[in-house]
């Protein structure tokens, strides 16, 4: 997956979350700073909690009623907030490509899974990074970035709100 395009094949969801992703992808700052993941995540219907989440484990999906689609994305508060962002993100990527979100019953079979190795399907796992990947550097974003700062990782990072090495990486994705 390389483009807004090809995620959208794989996401079986109305225009109005297209909307939302595609909003994001095209202006990712505001007032100079990296736009809030939080409230993207908020605008599809996800509560978000920081919280003391077990060493190790960044972040997880877990099924909440009391969110307007359903989940709660948890984030760890004793990680960088870089980290924190893109945990956001890699669990939207969770939720739309791999949760069964028409029989809730199987939602929580699914979730349920020893805390320490929550998601322990790889593919799931590269395929969750490729959904923020593409939702942050997609599109020309990556592009329109290094005009203004050349190959400067961190003001790249800076302007994408992410650590430099996931740059590093992007920047060869992309
Ligand atoms: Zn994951």
């Amino acid at each position: 997956m390389k483009s807004l395009r090809d995620l959208f094949k794989r996401l079986p969801v109305d225009g109005n979350v297209r909307d939302i992703l595609r909003q994001f992808n095209m202006s990712l700052q505001i007032d100079n700073k990296a736009k809030s993941v939080r409230e993207l995540a908020e605008g599809l219907g996800f509560s978000v909690d920081r919280r003391a989440l077990p060493r190790g484990m960044s972040g997880r999906l877990v099924q909440d009623p009391f969110a307007d689609n359903g989940y709660s994305i948890e984030v760890n508060k004793f990680q960088s907030v870089q980290a924190q962002r893109w945990a956001v993100l890699h669990e939207i990527g969770h939720y739309f490509f791999h949760v069964d979100r028409s029989d809730p019953l199987a939602d929580s079979m699914y979730l349920d899974r020893g805390e320490a190795a929550f998601y322990v399907n790889q593919a799931e796992e590269r395929e969750a990074n490729e959904f923020a990947a593409v939702l942050l550097f997609g599109d020309g974003a990556l592009s329109a970035a290094r005009s203004l700062y050349r190959d400067d990782l961190q003001k790249l990072a800076r302007h994408f709100g992410v650590s430099e090495a996931t740059v590093r990486i992007a920047l060869k994705q992309f």
